[in-house]
């Protein structure tokens, strides 16, 4: 008798701080979640404890870990990370396989999260797609004919560094005016700020009677209906759509899927976003594409690592 006892595969996104594991059913069904905080210096042995923690819950056959980093999936090196710098460094794919004595499939971030999106999530129905998450940094991937495209380097689809403004300020990644230096949380944040300061008028916001606010708390603003929340999230939408107007130019893809914690706004982010597109593509190709919101939320990442495990880990 076939055992399916273990047809289970863990999932875990490291982000900045904290971690968050999920087991994913061989169907893709998300079992059992748990989130930890992690010392980046200790990360091997707290994602193994995290592992643990997951196994008490269901026997698990892999496990897929999504990082904020390029990985090169031929050699499983991670290449660079410019949030986790400490991660890029010696072998962290076999001190992971050893640590939890499991397969490990490793994978970048937006990857992990298009894949996703692309099994089980707004994408699942279709042939490609191109995600882009936008969180505390903007990333992009590209799925076509239900494969990631990684290009000639591995990091094809960094949307994130499309150049929106050709004066606006310096990205990490060295360009000036890329797009996630004006509509990622942490770029929003600075310019809702810099906005709140200078314009009197925009004291109006509950936002600038708080000494320090998060995209999330603009976003909650904005759909409690405050005016100067609204704009700045319309205003993200538009440079947003400036981009999705791009890739819609380029590639005349199919689906863009949408996701990330600024996504969370929802309609208020995403009308602007796909008006913006539509002005900015060529009608055709605009007609052709769907551009809708990701729908696994914030297991994205971690679900698409578990079914990456599930897809290519099995071994
Ligand atoms: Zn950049």
């Amino acid at each position: 008798m076939p055992d399916n006892s273990t047809n289970n595969f863990a999932g875990i996104e490291i982000a900045a701080k904290t971690m968050r594991g999920v087991i994913v059913s061989g169907a893709g069904d998300v079992i059992a979640r748990r989130d930890a905080v992690y010392e980046p210096e200790n990360l091997v042995s707290e994602i193994s404890e995290l592992v643990a923690g997951l196994r008490e819950v269901k026997p698990i056959k892999s496990v897929g870990v999504g990082i904020p980093g390029l990985v090169n999936r031929e050699t499983d090196r991670v290449l660079i990370s410019m949030g986790l710098p400490s991660i890029a460094r010696d072998d962290i794919h076999s001190e992971l396989m050893k640590a939890t004595g499991l397969r490990v499939e490793l994978e970048n971030d937006a990857n992990a999260a298009a894949y996703g999106e692309y099994k089980a999530g707004a994408g699942r129905d279709g042939r490609d797609l191109f995600y882009i998450g936008i969180g505390d940094a903007i990333g992009g991937a590209l799925i076509l004919d239900g494969k990631l495209w990684i290009g000639a380097s591995g990091c094809a689809g960094e949307v994130g560094h499309i150049t929106i403004n050709t004066e606006g300020i310096e990205c990490e990644c060295g360009n000036t005016g890329c797009l996630e230096t004006v509509a990622s949380a942490p770029n929003i944040v600075r310019r809702a700020s810099e906005r709140l300061n200078r314009d009197s008028t925009s004291s109006l916001s509950r936002l600038a009677m708080e000494e320090s606010f998060t995209a999330g708390d603009l976003a909650h603003e904005a759909t409690n209906g405050d005016d100067f929340s609204i704009m700045m999230i319309e205003r993200t939408g538009r440079f947003i759509g400036i981009a999705v107007g791009s890739i819609i130019n380029l590639l005349s893809i199919e689906r863009i899927v949408l996701g990330g914690a600024v996504m969370e706004a929802g309609d208020l982010i995403l009308k602007p976003i796909i008006e913006e597109a539509g002005k900015r593509s060529f009608q055709p190709c605009f007609e052709s594409t769907r551009i809708v919101a990701a729908e696994l939320g914030a297991d994205g990442i971690a679900i698409g690592a578990a079914l990456l495990a599930r897809d290519f880990g099995g071994g």
